[in-house]
């Protein structure tokens, strides 16, 4: 690679080649999806699942939305390639402790549950953590109100007999969402899909909702199949109110629907059970995984990518990418399209020849670097560090003679490097150069 010389000439930089090794952080449906892509590609890949299994959240998940495929068998059969596919290392019960380097070389430190430790110099790091599920709080109604995740539970245990919870039959059922997650569609969709499995099975269904969210590809048809089938949809503003009776429990809402406010009458929903919609939370190792990585934390603990408009599934750094549940809890299918687009992202970046690095943008003098960690601290994109450098800085003291002594001093990465001018701009030293 060319050299980065205070004040240098430097030529056109040539395409080179990156090691085609990956490590991919998270084994849940993602980071599988994209181990076994690259994997066909050639490249080493690496995971390291924090869990004890490979499968992640997926594995409370039964049917999908949009096909017609037993969702824990698939997950089985993708788990099973990855195991044998040759190319392809998983830690489990893995975290990543240590990462130094920048893309094209990376060096990082896996430490598992019993103290082993691997180091591994992999030329990109794709973070697939995902997200943790939770029921959401307790609502009052008793034993009656469970979550999503327990009845898709249920579903599965009676895909060939009648529904029953406790031993009793269950004949209506009223889904109640927006409570806790009012911008996430992975409810709407889960639930839509769930009343139509409960409409087959004969059961009443009502869908309670403060704003229904069918922006996810194919839920606008599934929802009109849902009404055609008869499942009733309510929209409230004023929290509903549940109240158990003997063996039921009530639901009482104004219903929004109704445009004119003196024609909105109380509706009142007596349901076997209710659902309600989860709560979505950061994975517990998303904090350390920041600290150790250098990227910034986003909303509620989630990781955060560069540009949400625009650049999904790029982080802060380069050569480091995000995909699915760890940016923001979403449904399978999404996290399926971040995971094919960082499979095309590490593609462009690996395959032979693809890469050219870029000249340097920012530079720093060594001669009046005075080592204040000012840029090391305010570089967004982590392409600061310290360095060794032969040449005594301006503030060594003149007696001092030049006996061979290595000196501190910023180091800019130009690989890593965005060019946004905010170490240049902060030197108290004036020691930064930005190029144009
Ligand atoms: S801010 Fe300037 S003086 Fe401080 S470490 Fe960086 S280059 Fe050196
Ligand atoms: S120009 Fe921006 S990205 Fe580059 S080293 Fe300076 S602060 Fe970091």
């Amino acid at each position: 690679m060319y050299q980065t010389v205070y004040g240098g000439k430097y030529a056109a930089p040539a395409p080179i080649n990156l090691k085609p090794e990956v490590l991919i952080i998270g084994g849940g449906v993602v980071g599988i999806t994209i181990a076994r892509e690259l994997a066909r590609e050639g490249m080493q890949v690496v995971i390291a699942e924090n869990g004890e299994s490979l499968g992640g959240g997926i594995r409370h998940l039964h049917f999908f939305y949009d096909r017609h495929t037993d969702v824990q068998q698939w997950l089985d059969d993708m788990i099973a390639d990855v195991e044998s596919t040759g190319n392809i290392i998983v830690h489990k019960g893995a975290q990543l402790k240590r990462l130094d380097g920048h893309l094209g070389c990376f060096q990082a430190l896996i430490r598992t549950r019993d103290g082993g430790e691997t180091v591994l110099s992999p030329s990109v790091l794709v973070l697939a953590t995902g997200c943790i599920t939770r029921p959401s709080a307790a609502m009052n109604g008793g034993d009656r109100v469970i979550g999503l995740s327990e009845m898709e539970k249920l579903l599965a245990g009676s895909r060939d007999v009648s529904l029953a919870w406790k031993g009793q039959p269950v004949k209506t059922v009223t889904y109640l969402l927006d409570r806790t997650n009012d911008d996430i569609k992975i409810d709407t969709v889960n639930a839509v899909k769930q009343s139509l499995i409960l409409q087959e099975k004969g059961c009443r269904v009502a869908v309670v909702a403060g704003d229904l969210k069918v922006s996810a590809s194919g839920m606008e048809r599934l929802y009109r199949r849902a009404r055609e089938k008869g499942v009733l949809f309510f929209k409230y503003d004023e929290p509903p109110v549940l109240s158990p009776t003997d063996d039921r429990v009530s639901v009482e809402l104004q219903d929004m629907t109704i445009l004119r406010k003196e024609e909105r009458d109380t509706v009142s929903l007596l349901s076997d059970l209710v659902v309600t919609g989860e709560t979505f939370t950061a994975d517990p190792t998303a904090e350390e995984l920041c600290r150790v990585i250098k990227l910034r934390p986003g909303t509620s603990g989630m990781l955060m990518d560069d540009n949400p408009q625009f650049q999904r599934v790029l982080s802060n750094r380069r050569g480091i990418f995000l995909a699915g549940a760890c940016r923001f809890p979403q449904i399978v299918t999404e996290s399926l399209s971040e995971a094919h687009a960082v499979v095309q992202e590490v593609k462009a970046l690996l395959h032979p020849g693809a890469y050219t690095p870029a000249n340097p943008v920012a530079e720093v003098d060594p001669r009046k670097c005075a080592v204040c960690y000012t840029c090391v601290r305010l570089c967004p994109h982590a392409a600061i560090g310290m360095e060794k450098h032969g040449e005594r800085n301006v503030y060594a003291a003149p007696a001092v003679e030049n006996d061979g002594t290595l000196w501190g001093a910023a180091r800019i990465e130009p690989v890593a490097c965005f060019g946004c001018g905010i170490c240049a701009a902060e030197c108290p030293a004036r020691a930064i150069t930005l190029y144009q």
